[in-house]
């Protein structure tokens, strides 16, 4: 029945947006920050993912992003990733805005993609505005070869303020939707987590998929507890 009503709402849509979360590349193997994360387990994200960490201890810090990014270059697409890739080749998905710092979006072939976080494919210089695409995770502390500051991952962190031009972007994305489907995010990280009300004060719809209750569930229309890829499936077909 949700599944139903899913459908309908993305048929019906004239400007269909995604907002993404860590949950569609937990298919891929990647952990959420609420996973288990096994050597990393003892340490919480939002103690190594912010400035004062870098400050404090770059090495480990680099150590985490390193583990992290050997996971994420050698991950394939999941079913949730292809399914959504689908959606905007079929014309039904005008953009996809992501909290993510994978590149999953991308390698299973979406093209309007918006990293609201950064990219883990990206090294940026924490002094000068040098940045460098990473193929491998750095094995030593990298450093700018411009100003030899340290180089830190290119990614938003706890504390940060989100690029104002991307932000930007994804608001202006938003405010053209009447409908957004919300896939895999725990909606607790702001600002990120209230971008899919600007829809909804606009007259849209919500769709969530997420196997469990998350504060924007009160405030979707159809909210279908399930697998990214397992759901993305069935509406796929559905179409
Ligand atoms: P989160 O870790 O806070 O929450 C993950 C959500 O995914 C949870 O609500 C969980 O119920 C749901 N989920 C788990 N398995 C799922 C599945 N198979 N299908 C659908 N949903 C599933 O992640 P978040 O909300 O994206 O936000 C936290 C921050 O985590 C973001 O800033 C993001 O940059 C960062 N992050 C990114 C990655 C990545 O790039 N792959 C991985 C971990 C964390
Ligand atoms: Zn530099």
């Amino acid at each position: 029945m949700d599944i139903t009503n899913a459908v309908k709402i993305i048929k019906e849509a004239k400007h269909l947006t995604a907002l993404t979360g860590a949950g569609v590349s937990a298919e891929s193997g990647i952990p959420t920050f609420r996973g288990k994360n096994g050597l990393w387990n003892k340490f919480r994200p939002e103690e190594l993912a912010t400035p004062e960490a870098f400050a404090r201890n770059p090495e480990l810090v680099w150590k985490w992003y390193a583990w992290r990014m050997s996971i994420i270059f050698n991950a394939t697409p999941s079913r949730a990733h292809l399914a959504l890739a689908k959606l905007e080749e079929l014309g039904l998905l005008k953009a996809l805005i992501t909290q993510n710092v994978d590149d999953l979006h991308e390698r299973a072939g979406s093209k309007k993609v918006i990293h609201l976080h950064g990219s883990l494919r990206i090294a940026k210089c924490s002094s000068c505005s040098h940045v460098e695409y990473l193929k491998e995770p750095p094995h030593t502390l990298p450093k700018c070869p411009e100003c030899s500051s340290l180089l830190r991952p290119g990614v938003v962190w706890f504390g940060e303020s989100l690029p104002l031009d991307i932000l930007r972007k994804a608001v202006e994305e938003l405010s053209k939707s009447d409908a957004v489907m919300v896939v895999g995010t725990s909606a607790v990280v702001q600002p990120a987590a209230s971008l899919p009300l600007i829809v909804k004060e606009n007259g849209g719809k919500i769709v969530e998929i997420n196997p469990e209750r998350t504060p924007l569930t009160a405030m979707a229309d159809v909210s279908i507890r399930g697998k990214a890829g397992d759901v993305l499936g069935k509406i796929l077909k559905a179409l």
